[in-house]
């Protein structure tokens, strides 16, 4: 039976063709967009600072830095495509670098709460058995002195969203879904994403109806991609990004080289 990732339903709802490209006939490509490899080594680096604060160590601004740097010039490759203009490779690592500032004057010394685990590997089911399995990666869960969990989202892109839209946020309910089975006696979870570039933590949480809700829509979407034969290209803004641009019908001509 597949098990399916919040990634993998959001591309097939971005775009059928794509999904289809990358998860059913499993074409790999190279080409990263650099605001994803940007994502990345951040969150690697808080990966790092967080498990060293489980294990007493408190990393100084510095040192989140030089393991930033480091992951950076390890990882970077020649295939890390730049689409905006006005932007330099050198531009986004600073953007890294300055997210890793702020986060590090805000939360240092990195003990608000207690990790209990980073990047925590879920695996559930929506109902009980192998119909509707979903895999996530947690980035940190924790608890407070007070007994409440939380799950921790970093994000590093440059669009903030309102209450709302987190509100309706899928994967971090769906993480919620995958912890309270694990450990049915939670009785409180928070849902707290982290947008980096702005400085801001937002927070959420989940009552038993928006769960409900939840689990239904997310079932329904899974039967309409589980029996899907026709996969047709959806155009929006996020082609740029497209890795498969050289086999679709709508961006082909667009493609200056096969990837
Ligand atoms: S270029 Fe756009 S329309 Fe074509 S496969 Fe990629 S995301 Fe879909």
């Amino acid at each position: 039976m597949p098990v399916y990732s919040h990634s993998q339903l959001s591309t097939y709802e971005q775009c059928p063709l794509k999904y289809k490209l990358r998860y059913r006939d499993r074409i790999k490509r190279e080409v990263t967009g650099i605001e994803a490899f940007l994502g990345s080594r951040v969150h690697e680096t808080l990966r790092k600072c967080y498990d060293d604060a489980m294990h007493g160590m408190v990393n100084t601004p510095m040192d989140l830095l030089a393991c930033y740097n480091e992951l950076w010039e390890k990882n970077w490759h020649d295939e890390i495509v730049i689409t905006r203009e006005d932007m330099t490779r050198e531009d986004y690592r600073a953007l890294g670098r300055a997210m890793l500032g702020t986060y590090h004057q805000r939360y240092a010394p990195f003990n608000s709460d207690a990790t209990i685990s980073t990047e925590m590997k879920l695996t559930f089911s929506l109902t009980g058995d192998d119909n509707y399995r979903l895999i996530g990666f947690i980035d940190r869960l924790s608890r407070t002195r007070d007994g409440i969990h939380q799950i921790h989202d970093y994000k590093t892109s440059s669009y903030l969203p309102g209450q709302e839209e987190i509100d309706n946020d899928r994967q971090l309910g769906l993480y919620h879904i995958g912890i309270k089975e694990r450990w049915p006696d939670i009785k409180k979870i928070n849902l707290i994403w982290h947008y980096l570039a702005f400085d801001k933590e937002l927070v959420s949480h989940r009552s038993d109806e928006d769960i409900s809700r939840l689990v239904h829509n997310t079932i329904d979407l899974i039967d309409e991609i589980k029996a899907a034969s026709d996969f047709p290209p959806r155009e929006s803004a996020l082609c740029a990004w497209c890795e498969y641009s050289d086999l679709c019908p709508l961006r082909k001509h667009l493609s200056t080289a096969a990837v």
